[in-house]
């Protein structure tokens, strides 16, 4: 059994066919070099598979043999294990991530037929292998979602004849710094705790106390952290399978004995939404794996190409615009990991639109922060965010407005930008626009304590909306949108299709 995206036993069916097929069982878990050298991986990650994988080995143990780890690549750990082993099949989900997960799965496939292994590939929940039917997809989801659970395998179930593997070494588990992953991020750089106790504990709390607030707070890069469901790196490495979270939030919504109040429904409601756009978006990625490097609609492809700014990237990056709340929220993902999708939203707005940064290129770099990494979702989003998927209404997020809505008393941005706690209020959410002599009493010199803003906000938001609907004008791009919305688009109002023009619509947010 090659544990993959599923660091789990509950729920798991490779699991079940691997125990079923009356073989021992070795529960693998390979870390790959290669993979945590991506651009897009980090020590951050490491840290949430580590702990996971801890508690992981734990429960295979009670099941009569614990998680073997093996570092190298897989087929190299394949051919090594064959050497004492007959290894008579081999048990794994489908996965849908980037580019490099899909060439190193094919290679799987050679060495297996190759070796005479039979190698069973299951679908992991709402996503099907190369599906290409939109207009099926929403209910085949449903039906996958709605299938009943796999139980825990009985103590001793990976043991062939109540025999275990006595003489197989189970493998250092490397420690959350080992240099294989990469340095800190930023010292004292914190994660999100890994592990199915860690899942089950926030659903649970989720669903009892701090999902009563979810709708209300979503947007709050302060009070979000808290009242959001916070299971996005779970499920991006299966401590909990999507299937078993929407079907306990659709068991407690229909079975709790008091009575739920509006607001709570609502918040449930909205968590279940967002659990299918996590498949839809995934799903995009199966369907089309270019999107990890190129732009859905194929006229935006160029679009920021040869503009790329260095300095304007270290800006953003490092949380220097001179933007309180982009900056404020740039370290606060640099630090912890997680931020809501307004906020995430908002970051990337600002980097293809106000920097006109080209997405390929930031795309990783959040991608490094984010615990939560998940190609599907990742890809998707930026792209979205950004314009160019030619099929989504262009929102371009202002920066000031969100700050004067979001965090109106500036508690998050005094937090992450401590150089700015001493401005007022008044000032806080565009300090290069406070009087000299206002600053001069408050010990602030913009400039000197914080960057004026790197390009003046309503003038690159001009631009950036003009570039955009400049290629809107071109007379292949509806032949060409509505392509993509027949592949890729959302069927959410069943039988509706976009209003004409409605590619035209811009929305500043
Ligand atoms: C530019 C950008 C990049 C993003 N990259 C990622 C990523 O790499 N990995 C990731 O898991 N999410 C990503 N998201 C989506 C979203 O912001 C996070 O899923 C969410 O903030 C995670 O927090 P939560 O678990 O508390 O989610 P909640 O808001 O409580 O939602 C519950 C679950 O639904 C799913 N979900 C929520 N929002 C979305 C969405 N908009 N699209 C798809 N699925 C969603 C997640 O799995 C999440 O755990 C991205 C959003 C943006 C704008």
């Amino acid at each position: 059994m090659w544990f993959k995206r599923d660091l789990r036993i509950y729920d798991n069916r490779p699991l079940q066919q691997a125990i079923a097929s009356g073989h021992a069982v070795i529960p693998l878990f390979v870390i790959e070099p290669d993979f945590w050298q991506l651009k897009t991986s980090a020590r951050r990650h490491w840290v949430f598979v580590r702990d996971s994988l801890i508690e992981l080995r734990e429960a295979l143990a009670h099941l009569g043999q614990p998680l073997i780890i093996r570092n190298g690549s897989i087929k190299d750990v394949l051919k090594i294990l064959g050497q004492t082993y007959h290894i008579a099949g081999l048990y794994a989900h489908e996965e849908t991530s980037h580019s490099w997960s899909y060439a190193r799965d094919e290679g799987v496939r050679d060495y297996c037929a190759k070796h005479l292994i039979a190698f069973y590939e299951t679908p992991a929940n709402g996503i099907a292998r190369r599906f290409h039917n939109r207009d099926k997809w929403a209910a085949m989801r449903r039906k996958r979602m709605a299938e009943p659970r796999i139980s825990v395998p009985k103590a001793g179930a990976l043991m062939a004849s109540g025999q275990a593997l006595s003489d197989l070494d189970s493998g250092v588990m490397p420690g959350r710094g080992d240099a294989l992953f990469g340095p800190p991020l930023v010292d004292g750089d914190a994660t999100q705790k890994g592990g199915r106790r860690a899942a089950m504990g926030l659903l649970k709390s989720f669903l009892t106390d701090r999902g009563a607030s979810y709708v209300t707070h979503l947007a709050s890069p302060s009070k979000a952290p808290q009242s959001c469901l916070r299971l996005s790196p779970h499920l991006v490495w299966g401590t909990v399978s999507s299937r078993e979270v929407e079907q306990t939030i659709r068991n407690y919504k229909n079975t709790v004995a008091t009575p739920l109040s509006r607001g709570k429904i609502r918040s449930l409601n909205a968590v279940l939404s967002r659990l299918s756009w996590r498949c839809h978006f995934m799903q995009k990625l199966e369907d089309q794996p270019e999107i990890e490097f190129e732009s859905m609609h194929q006229l935006y492809d160029d679009l920021r190409a040869n503009e790329w700014d260095e300095a304007r990237f270290t800006a953003w990056a490092t949380g220097q615009t001179g933007y309180p709340l982009i900056d404020a929220c740039m370290r606060a993902l640099t630090q912890t990991g997680w931020l809501p999708f307004r906020m995430r939203a908002m970051l990337v707005s600002f980097a293809s639109y106000h920097l006109w940064l080209d997405w390929r290129r930031t795309a990783p770099h959040l991608a490094r922060l984010f615990t939560d990494f998940e190609a599907g979702i990742h890809y998707s989003q930026f792209q979205m965010q950004s314009g160019v998927t030619g099929i989504n209404t262009i929102r371009i997020y202002n920066p000031v407005k969100q700050s004067y809505e979001h965090d109106k008393n500036g508690v998050f941005i005094r937090h992450y930008c401590p150089e700015l706690a001493k401005v007022s209020d008044q000032w806080l959410h565009e300090p290069h626009l406070m009087p000299p002599l206002q600053a001069l009493a408050q010990g602030f010199e913009i400039g000197r304590d914080y960057p004026l803003p790197i390009v003046e906000n309503e003038a690159a938001m001009r631009l950036a909306k003009d570039r955009i609907f400049a290629v809107r004008k071109h007379p292949s791009f509806g032949p060409l949108a509505a392509q993509i919305y027949q592949k890729l688009g959302s069927r959410k109002k069943v039988g509706k299709r976009p209003k004409a023009g409605a590619d035209k619509q811009l929305k500043l947010l």
